[in-house]
C-alpha cells in the first residue's frame, strides 16, 4: 500500500464569498473514531457553491475545504474503528458525523442532530486528496461500483431518494421534479423511475429537455418559455388534476411559491432546494380545501445511504456526469452559477 504523504492538493475557500484557491495543505490524522479516505472523485453539489458564497444563515468554517460527495479508499483508521477496514471503498457524505446519542440520532434522524458535523461546511470535506469522516457515518461502496459515477449518489442521490420517500407518492402516481435538469434533478428522475413513478420534469432550455426525456420524463415544462406554468404542469397529467407530489430542487424562490397551485388535491410538496433568503408561499384557502401537505426534506440517514447506493449498484441509476480535474473546480462553480450544468460535474483528484 502506498504511504500517506504529509501534504496534498486541495481547493480552499479562504474567505466567505470565495474564490477557491488550489494549493497544497497538510494531510490530517484521523481521531480514534474516524477514518482517513484517499478521495479519488468528488461530485460538485450546489451546496458547495452556497458554502463558498456564504449565502445561508449558517456560518461555515474558514478556511474551508468544501465537498461532500467524496468517493475513495480507506487508508487509515482510529483505534476504536471496527466497522470499516483499510482498503475498503467508502464515501464521505454531507453528514460527516453526529453525536449518536441525542433524541434525533437515537431515532435515526441523525441529520437533525444538534451537534452534527457537516462535510465541506463545518468540517473540511472532499475537495482534497485525503478527507476525514466519522467511521459510523461513512458510506460503504461495493468494490465493483465505479467511484466516479457513484460520487454524486453520496449527497444528490441519497437526498432525492429520501425526498421521494417523504413525498408518499406510490407506483403509478405522478411526481413533478422542479430543477429536473440539475444534479439532484437528474438523479431524482432515475430514482423516481426505479420506484415506478411517472415524471413531469420542470427546468429551462433545450439541452436539459433532451436530457430529461432521455432519463425517463413523460413531459417537460420549460419554465423559461411557459406562459402559464401552473396550467402546463396540470395539463401534463392525464386527468388534468396535477401531480401527486412535487419535489422542489430549484435554486430560485418562485417555484417554491407556485407548487401549491398545481399540486393535486391531497398532494405533497417536498422542499429540498435551498435558494438563499427564500420563502415558501401557499394560499391558505386552497391549501385547506385541497388538503395540501407541504414539508421539508434534508439529506438522509445512514440507512437511506445504504439503500440509495444499493439502487445504484444494481444498475438502476444512470445519470450523466462530466469529469474535470480538481484544479478546475472554480470553472464548475461559474457554470453552476449560470444554471448551465445539465446533470452533475465530478472532480478527479490528482494521482
Ligand atoms: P443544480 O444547480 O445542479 O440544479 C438546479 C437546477 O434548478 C438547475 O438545472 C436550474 O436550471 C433549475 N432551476 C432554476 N430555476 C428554476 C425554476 N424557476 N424552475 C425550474 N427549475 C429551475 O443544483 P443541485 O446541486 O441539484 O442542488 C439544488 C439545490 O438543492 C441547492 O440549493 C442545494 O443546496 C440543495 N440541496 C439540498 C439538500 C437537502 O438535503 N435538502 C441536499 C443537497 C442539495
Ligand atoms: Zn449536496
Ligand atoms: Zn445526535
Amino acid at each position: 500500500m502506498a504511504s500517506i504523504p504529509e501534504t496534498q492538493w486541495a481547493q480552499v475557500v479562504e474567505k466567505s464569498g470565495g474564490p477557491v484557491v488550489y494549493k497544497q495543505i497538510p494531510v490530517k490524522k484521523p481521531g480514534p473514531d474516524e477514518v482517513l479516505i484517499n478521495i479519488k472523485y468528488s461530485g460538485v453539489c450546489h451546496t458547495d457553491l452556497h458554502a463558498m458564497k456564504g449565502d445561508w444563515p449558517l456560518p461555515t468554517k474558514l478556511p474551508l475545504v468544501g465537498g461532500h460527495e467524496g468517493a475513495g479508499v480507506v487508508v487509515a483508521k482510529g483505534d476504536l474503528v471496527t466497522e470499516v477496514e483499510i482498503g475498503d471503498h467508502a464515501g464521505v457524505k454531507w453528514l460527516n458525523g453526529s453525536c449518536l446519542a441525542c433524541e434525533f440520532c437515537q431515532k435515526s434522524d441523525e441529520p437533525l442532530c444538534p451537534n452534527a458535523q457537516l462535510s465541506g461546511y463545518t468540517v473540511d470535506g472532499s475537495f482534497q486528496q485525503y478527507a476525514i469522516a466519522k467511521a459510523a457515518h461513512v458510506s460503504k461502496i461495493p468494490k465493483n461500483v465505479p467511484l466516479d459515477a457513484v460520487a454524486p449518489i453520496l449527497c444528490a442521490g441519497i437526498t432525492v431518494y429520501k425526498g421521494l420517500k417523504e413525498s408518499g407518492a406510490r407506483p403509478g402516481q405522478t411526481v413533478a421534479i422542479v430543477g429536473a435538469g440539475g444534479g439532484l434533478g437528474s438523479l431524482a428522475q432515475q430514482y423516481a423511475k426505479a420506484m415506478g413513478l411517472r415524471i413531469i420534469a420542470i427546468d429551462g432550455g433545450e439541452e436539459k429537455k433532451a436530457m430529461c426525456e432521455q432519463l425517463g420524463a413523460e413531459a417537460y415544462v420549460d419554465f423559461t418559455k411557459s406562459q402559464d406554468l401552473v396550467h402546463d404542469v396540470q395539463a401534463a397529467t392525464s386527468d388534468g388534476l396535477g401531480p401527486h407530489a412535487v419535489i422542489l430542487l430549484a435554486v430560485s424562490e418562485l417555484p417554491f411559491q407556485q407548487a401549491a397551485s398545481y399540486v393535486r388535491p391531497r398532494g405533497t410538496i417536498v422542499a429540498i432546494g435551498l435558494p438563499a433568503n427564500a420563502f415558501l408561499k401557499a394560499p391558505v384557502f386552497g391549501t385547506v380545501v385541497r388538503m395540501i401537505n407541504i414539508k421539508g426534506s434534508y439529506v438522509g440517514n445512514r440507512q437511506d445511504g445504504v439503500e440509495a447506493i444499493d439502487f445504484f449498484a444494481r444498475g438502476l441509476i444512470k445519470a450523466p456526469f462530466k469529469t474535470v480535474p480538481l484544479s478546475e473546480l472554480g470553472k464548475v462553480y461559474e457554470l453552476m452559477e449560470q444554471g448551465k450544468i445539465a446533470g452533475r460535474y465530478v472532480v478527479k483528484m490528482p494521482e
